[in-house]
């Protein structure tokens, strides 16, 4: 399923990337729920967690370790959450598998 995100990853709509190699890009969400927030997605078009492959695994292991360098990089040094929303009942819009990545701010729980 085509998306907003293989258009970002193509090129084809502007984003504020962060990082970029051959399996993932990360990027700062264009509405931001926090100070820091980006959001980290495969390259190849998966649409949720609930969709992996045993193939899978290293793309996603690649795009969590992403996440960690990213936040990093961005100073979260007190801490951040990374979240991925899967399918309608996690809230997912974009049917393209991302982790969020929000920090910059003492986070409340439970999400609503
Ligand atoms: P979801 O609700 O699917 O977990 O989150 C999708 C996220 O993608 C939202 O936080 C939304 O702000 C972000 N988003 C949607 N369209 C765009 C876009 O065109 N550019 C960027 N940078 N973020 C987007």
């Amino acid at each position: 399923m085509t998306t907003v995100f293989s258009k970002i990853i193509a090129g084809e709509i502007p984003a504020d990337v962060l990082y970029e190699d051959d399996i993932c890009l990360a990027f700062r969400d264009i509405n931001p729920k926090a100070p820091t927030h980006f959001l980290v997605i495969p390259k190849k078009e998966i649409v949720s967690l609930a969709d992996l492959s045993d193939e899978d695994e290293a793309i996603v292991g690649r795009c969590v370790l992403v996440a960690s360098q990213v936040a990093e990089s961005e100073g979260l040094v007190g801490g951040y959450r990374l979240i991925a929303n899967t399918r309608e009942d996690g809230g997912q819009e974009v049917m393209h598998l991302h982790f969020h990545v929000l920090g910059g701010r003492k986070l409340g729980w439970p999400p609503g």
